[in-house]
């Protein structure tokens, strides 16, 4: 049987970095690369319709061995990794019995308790950290190691009963991008999880509203001797547009279920700026809100001026998915249950973000977001606890049964 770790550590060997606006799912071939070396996992467990597809979704079916009613359930997890930080030549390594102290990560570089005051908590358990040049890729590939180890499990035992299981670990989570292009026939569930997010103890079924905001400036421009009167500055227009923004509503200002609008890039010359907002909220009519004082502020730029110099183009990018569970509690009860039965209490605070799992939900598959035992995505500090991916291993194939138990 492989170990968890070694599963872990040889997918972080493999730079799979998604890229935004590729054009095409996979955004990198690499992600094809890890896609075959999981393909030949799966096939090596003896799982059913094992395949990996055009768009480098990896799909894997264990079939039921109860003659229990129950669910088809699904897990998922994804390939790729931020393109904030590299993934290109991981260097993991586990620390045993962890100090709690400041790490060194490799000469000078240090993931200091002062700035990353979660590291406390695990003090004494094992983990695997970066050598501080690149992410690590824990965000999804810890949630891969963790479905594979259970399924593994599974299999090993056929005397513990279960009902049809369906994988699927998919590609450009992190541009958002990749989840439509699931196959429903492939993954056909009743209810699905994914293993995506940190601590054990979580259990997300609420995310942020999410809308995007481009904001294209048209200036005027003119020899800055001979301005006066004449030039209009789209640079300007951009900096008086971001101006009459609330301050606080800036995401280094926000948390818990504040929302915000954050300006993700602002490029231009003097003739014409373009600036990329995205607007976030947990609370659909806030996000409402929100995304009607960008159109205040477009219409009030351009009164001021007398003609279009503000153009604003919002879309709507994902939804929250709370609403979706009302009458569906049962899916979050039996990993709460499924928790507290190891001891561990389970928490349901909302992700500021989003997630695969809202966009499948309201694809009709309703799929809560579970932990991995990762910290810091997305940086070169980012790093996994081997206990709490170990424990997860357990949680998954333990609610797996629960699932069967309650014929659900
Ligand atoms: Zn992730």
């Amino acid at each position: 049987m492989k170990d968890i770790i070694e599963r872990f550590i040889s997918y972080t060997k493999i730079n799979t970095m998604s890229y935004d606006d590729a054009g095409k799912c996979p955004s990198s071939d690499n992600e094809f690369i890890l896609a075959r070396q999981l393909e030949e996992e799966l096939k090596g467990m003896n799982l059913e319709n094992v395949h990996v597809d055009d768009n480098c979704f990896v799909y894997a079916t264990l079939p039921a061995n109860t003659d229990k009613k129950c669910s088809t359930v699904g897990f998922l997890a994804h390939m790729d990794t931020s393109n904030s930080a590299s993934g290109e030549n991981v260097k993991a390594r586990i620390i045993e019995d962890y100090d709690g102290k400041d790490i060194e990560l490799s000469e000078g570089i240090y993931t200091t308790v002062k700035d990353y005051p979660d590291i406390a908590k695990l003090k004494g358990k094992s983990i695997i950290v970066t050598d501080g040049t690149t992410l690590l890729g824990a965000d999804d590939k810890a949630g891969i190691a963790i479905i594979m180890d259970a399924l593994q499990k599974l299999v090993a035992h056929p005397e513990i009963k279960h009902g049809t299981i369906r994988v699927c670990f998919t590609p450009d989570e992190e541009t958002g991008s990749g989840i439509h292009n699931i196959n429903k026939e492939d993954f056909d569930c009743d209810f699905a999880y994914t293993v995506d997010g940190g601590e054990v103890s979580e259990v997300t079924y609420e995310n942020f509203n999410a809308a995007s905001a481009v904001v294209n400036f048209q200036g005027n421009s003119i020899h800055p001797g001979d301005a006066k009167g004449k030039m209009i500055n789209a640079l300007q227009l951009a900096m008086d547009f971001h101006g009459q923004l609330p301050v606080f509503a800036r995401p280094e200002h926000t948390e818990g279920r504040e929302g915000f609008n954050h300006l993700v890039s602002l490029q231009g010359e003097v003739e014409k700026a373009t600036a990329v907002y995205i607007i976030r909220n947990h609370d659909a009519e806030l996000l409402e809100k929100q995304k009607k004082q960008f159109e205040i502020i477009a219409d009030y730029m351009n009164k001021m001026y007398g003609r279009e110099v503000v153009k604003l183009n919002i879309r709507n990018t994902y939804r929250n998915m709370k609403e979706m569970f009302a009458d569906k509690m049962y899916i979050i009860d039996v990993v709460s249950d499924t928790l507290s039965e190891l001891g561990i209490t389970p928490s349901y605070s909302p992700i500021r973000g989003g997630t695969d799992g809202a966009q499948l939900t309201y694809m009709g598959i309703p799929t809560p977001n579970l932990g991995t035992g990762g910290m810091f995505y997305h940086g070169n500090h980012e790093l996994v606890c081997i206990d709490d991916m170990k424990t997860m291993s357990e949680v998954v194939f333990n609610l797996i049964q629960n699932i069967e138990k309650r014929g659900l």
